[in-house]
């Protein structure tokens, strides 16, 4: 007979595996779908010194496998699947994935968020062959290149100050005329003499041959339109939520996040939404593990008023 698990979770970022290993410790079934690899958006980053636990910080990546070992230990699956769709319509919610189809009487929603793009003719192309949305990971490959950065916020001014130390020139492009990254970044950029700025610039199109060659960008106060050479663009322009499997299923709000509250149920019982993904102030690697924790005890409570 085909497996019914107690509870699916969708994404193994730091919140789905605090998920799964509350679940698993109380004795349910519990298998994890992760698509790529375990730790989410965390593994991206070379240094966590906000979670609490590590007095000198962690690399994302050790935590990540930290996490997914943690829960593991008390009985929880991993299988590497893309989940492709889903049916909430019954008591047996139906996940369809890449790797088959899984059934469960819960489902926890723990996809996260992924990099905004700027939709320029030339980016989609591009990305791995000059365009790239994570600094920390892929920086390396620019050493002593000339790179480009877009974005204005905290991410762009950090990307830009990681960037400053391998690359030969950073060129940092903002649609405005002042950063919106904290305080504490602007005095260290201005300082930073391979740092160039962009103001009121926007890129109308990434340049190529094989790979990135350069940009199109235009003033949006003068209306001038330049051309530059990079060897590499670093899009830098905020998160969005990776719900659009879910979309016409579950409330979201205009920005896409699934509406959950700290209960973290959604407007389908039995279904329930964690971390980044779902309506919340603060999305950071701590409050998406509390949320794990926050639904297997409603998972729990769910299942007991099942029986
Ligand atoms: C560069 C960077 C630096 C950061 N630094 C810090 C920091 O220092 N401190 C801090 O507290 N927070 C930091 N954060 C934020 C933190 O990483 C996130 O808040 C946290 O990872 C959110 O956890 P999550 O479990 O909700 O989702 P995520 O970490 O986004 O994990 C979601 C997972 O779901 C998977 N997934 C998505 N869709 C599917 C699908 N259809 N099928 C299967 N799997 C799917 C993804 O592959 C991913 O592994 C940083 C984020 C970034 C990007």
């Amino acid at each position: 007979m085909e497996k019914i698990y107690d509870v699916v979770i969708i994404g193994g970022g730091p919140g789905g595996y605090t998920s799964a290993l509350y679940c698993a410790r109380a004795g349910l079934s519990t298998m994890v779908l992760e698509k790529l690899s375990a730790g989410g958006q965390m593994a991206l980053t070379s240094q966590i010194d906000n979670y609490p636990g590590f007095e000198e910080g962690i690399d994302g990546f050790s935590l990540a496998e930290k996490m997914e070992q943690g829960a593991e230990r008390f009985g929880a699956e991993t299988e590497l699947a893309e989940v492709l769709s889903v049916d909430f319509s019954n008591d047996i919610k139906i996940v369809e994935s890449s790797e088959g189809t899984f059934k469960a009487k819960t489902v926890i929603i723990a996809t996260g968020a992924v990099p905004r793009e700027l939709g320029v003719p030339g980016e989609k192309e591009l990305v791995g062959r000059g365009v790239g949305y994570c600094a920390t990971c892929d920086g390396m490959f620019y050493r002593n290149k000339t790179v480009m950065v877009v974005g204005g916020g905290n991410t762009a001014a950090a990307d830009a100050m990681t960037l400053s130390r391998i690359c030969e020139k950073v060129i940092l492009v903002h649609r405005r005329d002042s950063l919106r990254a904290t305080k504490v970044y602007h005095k260290q950029l201005e300082e930073t003499e391979n740092i160039e700025f962009y103001w009121n610039t926007t890129v109308s199109e990434f340049l190529y041959e094989k790979k990135l060659t350069g940009a199109k960008l235009h003033n949006v106060k003068t209306g001038e339109d330049t051309e530059i050479s990079v060897d590499g663009a670093f899009i830098s322009i905020g998160r969005k939520p990776a719900s659009e499997l879910f979309e016409g299923i579950l409330d979201m709000d205009e920005a896409g996040y699934i509406v959950a509250d700290e209960s973290t149920r959604t407007n389908i019982p039995g279904v329930f939404a964690i971390g980044d993904v779902r309506t919340k102030a603060l999305r950071q690697v701590v409050t998406a593990v509390a949320d794990g924790a926050t639904a297997s005890h409603y998972i729990e409570e769910y299942l007991a008023h099942q029986i």
